[in-house]
């Protein structure tokens, strides 16, 4: 709007109104030209007088000011992302200005898959709380074992690769993720370590060292992320149940018995595991 004030000739009312207000009117005005400096500062846009001098096309002052907007934006978040513990396995390399990650450009194949999508941006979010997170937030008042197997602290490397509880519906699903990668990145995954493997599952967008995709390379990925949300939808389900059963069993026996039988032989392994018929290996489906 500013743009076509300075587009006007020099006799028109609202030009001649601007180049006094920008002449007389100090910072602590109210005066919207003087609102409007500031935002010419902000965003390292120049001197308003400068437009007001020389004005530019509009189209092209557009594009100009979208760009050093986005851009002095861009640089903001990808700043403040190094410091946020929480967006460690987000490729912060496929965050762009107007566009949605590439990895939720893609439909769910399934209203079921759609529940998938939600629980996986949690994790690509660092949304999903598990035991240590628990345990951080309350300085170590609780404890943080993991509640599946009773082994280890439960991290986010133990539930999506380690814990021993979650390994009859993993490992199947693993394989499958495994094979699709495989196909477009031969041997990458075996060189990868545990930390870049957890990283991969929850946005495979890193597979790819580059900050541009073709369509093709986003069509790969969207085969590999449908059995990434297979996986982490499933150990979720899986360890909501073995949360109920163990519940259950609290309310049903005395405390001391409980880590005991939640752990024996099962960890809810004998649940049933069903084969969906978009493939999913799901052994509880929210929608019923
Ligand atoms: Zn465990």
């Amino acid at each position: 709007m500013y743009n076509n004030v300075c587009l006007q000739s020099e006799s028109a009312v609202e030009r001649r109104i601007a180049v006094r207000q920008l002449t007389i009117k100090s910072n602590k005005s109210a005066s919207w030209f003087v609102d409007i400096r500031k935002l010419f500062w902000l965003y390292e846009l120049g001197d308003p007088e400068d437009l007001l001098e020389s004005p530019t096309e509009k189209e092209h002052w557009k594009r100009t000011v979208n760009r050093t907007i986005d851009n002095i934006w861009l640089q903001q978040t990808l700043a403040e992302s190094k410091t946020m513990k929480i967006l460690q396995n987000l490729n912060m390399n496929m965050v762009k200005p107007r566009k949605p990650h590439p990895l939720l450009q893609q439909q769910a194949v399934s209203t079921y898959d759609a529940n998938r999508q939600l629980l996986k941006l949690k994790f690509m979010c660092g949304k999903y709380i598990l035991q240590s997170d628990r345990a951080s937030f309350s300085k170590n008042k609780v404890d943080d074992t993991c509640r599946v197997c009773y082994k280890s602290p439960e991290t986010l490397q133990h539930m999506v690769l380690e814990c021993s509880g979650l390994s009859a519906v993993r490992d199947p699903i693993l394989r499958d993720i495994e094979s699709e990668i495989e196909k477009s990145f031969p041997c990458l995954w075996k060189s990868y370590t545990q930390d870049q493997k957890v990283t991969a599952l929850i946005d495979c967008t890193v597979l790819y060292k580059k900050h541009k995709l073709s369509k093709v390379e986003c069509r790969r990925l969207h085969k590999i992320d449908f059995q990434c949300r297979r996986l982490f939808f499933t150990l979720h389900t899986k360890r909501f149940k073995i949360f109920e059963l163990s519940k259950g069993a609290a309310s049903a026996r005395p405390l001391n018995t409980i880590s005991k039988s939640v752990c024996s032989g099962n960890s809810a392994g004998n649940l049933l595991i069903t084969k969906k018929p978009d493939g999913c290996y799901n052994s509880v489906d929210p929608l019923g």
